[in-house]
């Protein structure tokens, strides 16, 4: 790929949503997997922006023994792909990071979920945006407030800083800043 096809791949369409990703991992090297997850998302993205790193505790499942500790984050990209074809992408991810067909609630590699595709409202049997445990969930909203506080939930109508605020905690524990990515984002660009 020439440096011009990376940039029109990484380039976001012509009315472009704000779109955010929660990326977990209790499987393996889990640092090591968030950051080629967040390396891979560049073929296809733009990585406008990284949170912090969280440990939060694996969600108990009555009959299942309780898995290791999830490390989490969220990431803001920009992208040409629309909804549908960007969770297929992030389906590829998760299977060159090792994540193989597994029970639901099993430990996994990588996890990559899409919380929100700007104002979009998305329900069908493959997907569903905003993401249906984003108000629920202290490991995506804490980091996904970092990121972008004043952005609407638009379901919910309610800004992202406020449902961080009132959000129950689980645990949730702050592990490095943004720097754990190793990638320079948009941001950092200024
Ligand atoms: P979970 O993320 O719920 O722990 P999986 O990653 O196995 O479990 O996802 C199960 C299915 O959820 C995916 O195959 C996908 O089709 C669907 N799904 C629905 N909405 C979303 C979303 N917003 N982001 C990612 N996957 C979603
Ligand atoms: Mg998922």
């Amino acid at each position: 790929m020439t440096d011009a096809d990376a940039a029109f791949e990484q380039s976001a369409g012509p009315a472009s949503s704000r779109v955010f990703l929660a990326l977990g991992a209790n499987l393996g090297d889990r640092e090591a997997n968030l950051r080629m997850a967040v390396r891979l998302l560049t073929a296809r993205a733009r990585v406008v922006g990284v949170s912090s790193l969280y440990r939060s505790p694996a969600v108990v499942r009555e009959g299942t023994p309780p898995g290791p500790d999830y490390l989490n984050a969220v990431c803001e990209i920009a992208t040409k792909l629309p909804p549908h074809a960007l969770l297929r992408f992030v389906k590829t991810i998760e299977h060159e990071v090792g994540r193989r067909p597994a029970p639901r609630w099993s430990a996994r590699p990588i996890d990559i979920d899409i919380l929100l595709y700007g104002e979009e409202v998305i329900e069908t049997d493959e997907l569903t945006v905003p993401h249906a445990m984003l108000c629920e969930r202290d490991f995506v909203l804490v980091p996904l407030a970092e990121l972008a506080p004043e952005v609407v939930h638009p379901r919910a109508r309610r800004r992202v800083g406020e449902l961080a605020e009132d959000v129950a905690y689980h645990g949730l524990e702050h592990v490095a800043g943004p720097e754990w990515a190793g990638e320079r984002t948009s941001r950092d660009a200024g």
